[in-house]
């Protein structure tokens, strides 16, 4: 199927609406700050968003209302179906807590960083840089990742 040729304008609505996604602002700031980084590795528990596979980290930018951050983002739910959501949001916030502890186990370091969170903040890169350069959780793991 041939796709319809877009204008200008149209081009860069969409380039623009693409730009100022959270994740493109992440990656975009890990960039800014010298990190190599690789996109949603499917390898890995929960497909990180963002995974810097020499430092052994991942990184998950989440919509608040689909993960169900604490803010007023997400704890709304849509007026119809209140039954289906309630349940459907929970099960994805139980998902993702499982996801970070199975990746904890395999010895990575995760950053969640909420959408609501990057919008507001002009310290993104200083809260990515501070994760990137504390500590590995575990020595074994560095070790291991030194061996790969
Ligand atoms: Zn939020």
């Amino acid at each position: 199927m041939k796709r319809k040729k877009l204008t200008l304008t149209e081009r860069m609505r969409r380039i623009r609406k693409t730009d100022t996604k959270p994740e493109m602002i992440v990656r975009r700031a890990l960039h800014a700050i010298g990190y190599r980084y690789r996109l949603h590795d499917k390898r890995l528990p929960g497909h990180p968003d963002i995974v810097l596979p020499r430092h052994r980290r991942v990184i998950f930018v989440h919509g608040c209302f689909w993960h169900r951050h604490n803010c007023p983002d997400g704890r709304k739910l849509p007026r119809s179906k209140p039954e289906y959501w309630g349940p459907k949001l929970e099960r994805n916030r139980k998902r993702d807590v499982r996801h970070i502890a199975e990746l904890r186990e395999h010895g990575r370091d995760v950053l969640v960083l909420w959408e609501c969170e990057i919008n507001r903040s002009t310290e993104l890169a200083e809260t990515l840089d501070r994760f990137l350069r504390q500590r590995p959780r575990s020595r074994d793991a560095v070790q291991h990742a030194r061996n790969v």
